[in-house]
C-alpha cells in the first residue's frame, strides 16, 4: 500500500501533517504537488520556500511534483521567464520528471468549462467597467450592489460569451463573472471575474486566444486536471478558498484537489515582489534579474550561494501559518554553515601592500605545501610558490598599531601561512607619506609555519607571491535596502536603496590558481570571505563575488540568546 512507501518526513510541519494523515486515512493514495509560477518574473527566494515545499513532500512522501506555469496573464508573462524559472528550479535541485504543464495547455477545457457554468445559471456576462464593477463590489463593511447585466438570459450569455471568444469587443468591454453573492461577507465571493478580454499574444498560444481565465478560475481547474491532491499555496489565499472549492463542486472536474495555505517568507532587508524586483532591474538599480544583490534565485547563483544553502535555510526556517520575518543573517547563517564545510580556501589581497624579504634569496621559489580545506582533509593540499617579493593586506599593517592590533608592525613578528615567520625590520613611504613597502626579515627555521623553539606569532597573514600573483575585479556586496523593514509605514522603497551595496575592486592580486576558477565553484579567500568568480570573468582577468563576509553575526545572536537570561 503506498502508505508503507511514505516515509516520515525530516522534520514536520502541519502540512507534512496534514498529508501524512490523508495518505493513513486513504483519502490520498499518493500525494501529488506543484509548483505554480506566473511566468512574469524571475523566481525568488521565497519562491524557493515554495519550491522545498512542495518538491520535498513530493519527494518524501513517494509522490510527485508538477512543474505548472500559471501563465493566463499573456500581458506580463516571457518566454525569457519561463526559461529562466526551470533552470532556476533544477538548479535547486529538484526535478519534475515528464510532469511540466501550462495553465494555458487546458485553456479549452477551461473555456468549456465556463460555457457549462453559464449554462447552469453560475456565471453571466457583465457589461460594466473595471472602474463600475469596483465600485459595485462594495468594501469590507459594505455589501455590493448587483450589476444591471446580472440577470441576462443563458442564451445571451452563451451568445456574448462566444463573441468575447471571437474577439467581437474591445478590451475591457465585458467580463464573465460568477453569479454568485454581493452580499457575501468575503469579497472574494461577490461574484468574482473569471474572464478577461486581452487582445494580446500569448508567449503560447499566440494569437488563438483573446480572452483570458483569471486566476482564480484556472487554478482550482488545472489542480483538478492533473490530479493535485494538496494545492499548497501562501496565506494571501486563504480568502480564495471558498472560491476554489465553490468552482471544484459547480464543475465536472476529473479530481478533488484542496487548497492548504501556508505563511510567506519575508527576510530583512529585502523585498520579495517581482513587481519591486522588475523595477529594480528595470530602472538600472542593478545589473539584471541576477544581479548578486538581487534575492533572485539566479542572483544568489551568481553571488556563489550554493543551492544546498537555500534548501538548508528553507528547512530551518520551516512552514507555519503565522506571518513572520526572518532575519536575513539566519538565510546568511545557513549558507556560512555549507561554505565552511565546502569552499576550498585560497589567497587573494584586496588591497595589495609590496612586502620584500630582505634576507631571502634572489630568484627563489619554493613550492608551499598549503592545506585546501582546515575543516575537511580529504581536500588535500596545493602548492603555493613562495618567493622574495610578496603581497599582503594592506589593513595587515599598521605603522603605529593601535592596542590588540597583533597584526604586522615595525619590529613586530607575524606568521605568514604555511610559509615562515617574517618580521618588519622597515618602512617605505613615498613623499606624501603613504607606506609603500614593508622590509622584512624571515626565520628559515620555520618553514611550513612552525617554529622549533615553539614560538608563536600573535597573527598569521595570508599572501601571495608577486612574481606569480595574478591581477583580478572584485566586488564586495551589502544589503540593497539599507532598511531592515523597506518600505514600512509608508517609508519609500526606492529611496532606501543602500548606495554602498557594491564596491567595485580593481587592483587585487589572487594565487595564480584562482584564474579560470569554474563558475559556481564558491571558495574562501582566507580570512575575508567567501567569493565566487562572476560571469564577466575572462580567461586572463577573473573577476569575483564576494558571497558573504566570514563574520556570521546570527551565530553570535544566538550564542547570546542562549547564554543571556
Ligand atoms: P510575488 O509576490 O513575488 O510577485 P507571486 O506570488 O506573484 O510572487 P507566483 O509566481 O504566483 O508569484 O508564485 C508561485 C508560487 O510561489 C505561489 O504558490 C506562491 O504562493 C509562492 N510564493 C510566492 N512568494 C512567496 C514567498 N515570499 N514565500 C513563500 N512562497 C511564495
Ligand atoms: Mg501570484
Amino acid at each position: 500500500m503506498s502508505m508503507q512507501t511514505a516515509r516520515p518526513p525530516e522534520r514536520g510541519d502541519f502540512i507534512r501533517d496534514i498529508v501524512a494523515a490523508d495518505l493513513q486515512a486513504g483519502r490520498s493514495k499518493t500525494v501529488v504537488t506543484r509548483f505554480p509560477p506566473e511566468p512574469n518574473g524571475y523566481l525568488h527566494i521565497g519562491h524557493a520556500k515554495a519550491i522545498c515545499l512542495n518538491f520535498g513532500i513530493a519527494r518524501e512522501f513517494g509522490g510527485r511534483c508538477h512543474l505548472r506555469f500559471d501563465d493566463t496573464n499573456p500581458i506580463k508573462e516571457e518566454q525569457e521567464y519561463i526559461d529562466a524559472i526551470q533552470a532556476d528550479v533544477r538548479w535547486l535541485g529538484f526535478d519534475w520528471g515528464e510532469h511540466l504543464y501550462f495553465a494555458s495547455d487546458y485553456f479549452e477545457q477551461l473555456y468549456a468549462w465556463a460555457v457549462e457554468l453559464i449554462r447552469a445559471g453560475k456565471a453571466y456576462v457583465d457589461d460594466l467597467s473595471a472602474d463600475e464593477i469596483r465600485e459595485h463590489r462594495g468594501t469590507l463593511t459594505a455589501p455590493g450592489r448587483n450589476s444591471p447585466w446580472r440577470d441576462r438570459s443563458v442564451e445571451e450569455n452563451l451568445d456574448l460569451f462566444e463573441r468575447m471568444r471571437q474577439g467581437e469587443f474591445p478590451n475591457g468591454a465585458r467580463v464573465l463573472r460568477a453569479r454568485l453573492d454581493m452580499t457575501a461577507p468575503n469579497i472574494n465571493l461577490r461574484d468574482p471575474v473569471l474572464y478577461r478580454i486581452a487582445h494580446v499574444e500569448h508567449p503560447r498560444t499566440g494569437d488563438a486566444w483573446c480572452i483570458y481565465p483569471t486566476y482564480d478560475f484556472a487554478h482550482g481547474q488545472s489542480d483538478a486536471i492533473e490530479g493535485i491532491t494538496h494545492s499548497i499555496c501562501t496565506l494571501e489565499f486563504e480568502v480564495h478558498r471558498p472560491l476554489y472549492d465553490w468552482l471544484i463542486e459547480s464543475l465536472p472536474v476529473p479530481s478533488r484537489p484542496r487548497q492548504y495555505e501556508f505563511a510567506r517568507l519575508n527576510l530583512t532587508h529585502t523585498v520579495l515582489s517581482k513587481r519591486v524586483l522588475l523595477r529594480l532591474v528595470n530602472e538600472g538599480h542593478v545589473r539584471g534579474w541576477d544581479d548578486p544583490r538581487m534575492p533572485t534565485i539566479s542572483g544568489m547563483r551568481r553571488r556563489g550561494v550554493p543551492a544546498e544553502g537555500i534548501r538548508d535555510f528553507a528547512a530551518m526556517i520551516g512552514v507555519s501559518k503565522a506571518d513572520s520575518v526572518v532575519e536575513v543573517g539566519q538565510f546568511e547563517h545557513a549558507v556560512r554553515d555549507v561554505l565552511n564545510r565546502t569552499a576550498p580556501r585560497r589567497f587573494a589581497i584586496l588591497d595589495p601592500l609590496k612586502v620584500v624579504i630582505e634576507d631571502y634569496p634572489e630568484g627563489q621559489t619554493e613550492e608551499m605545501e598549503v592545506a585546501n580545506n582546515p575543516e575537511d582533509p580529504s581536500a588535500g593540499t596545493r602548492k603555493v610558490a613562495f618567493t622574495r617579493e610578496l603581497w599582503i593586506e594592506r589593513d595587515d599593517f599598521r605603522d603605529e598599531p593601535p592596542p590588540k592590533f597583533f597584526r604586522l608592525a615595525p619590529g613586530r613578528e607575524v606568521r605568514l601561512r604555511s610559509a615562515y615567520f617574517v618580521t618588519c625590520r622597515e618602512v617605505v613611504k613615498d613623499a606624501s607619506g603613504a607606506v609603500i613597502e614593508l622590509r622584512c626579515t624571515y626565520d628559515p627555521a620555520t618553514r611550513g609555519g612552525d617554529a622549533p623553539d615553539g614560538r608563536r606569532p600573535k597573527a598569521t597573514l595570508h599572501w601571495v607571491s608577486a612574481a606569480h600573483a595574478a591581477p583580478a575585479e572584485v566586488r564586495l556586496y551589502d544589503h540593497l535596502f539599507a532598511d531592515p523593514y523597506p518600505g514600512a509605514d509608508g517609508r519609500d522603497l526606492f529611496g532606501n536603496l543602500n548606495p554602498a551595496s557594491e564596491t567595485v575592486l580593481r587592483g587585487c592580486l589572487v594565487e595564480p590558481s584562482l584564474v579560470g576558477a569554474p563558475i559556481g565553484e564558491t571558495v574562501q579567500f582566507e580570512r575575508l570571505g567567501y567569493f565566487s568568480p562572476d560571469p564577466d570573468s575572462t580567461p586572463q582577468y577573473p573577476v569575483f563575488n564576494r558571497t558573504l563576509t566570514l563574520k556570521d553575526t546570527w551565530a553570535k545572536v544566538q550564542a547570546q540568546a542562549n547564554t543571556g537570561s
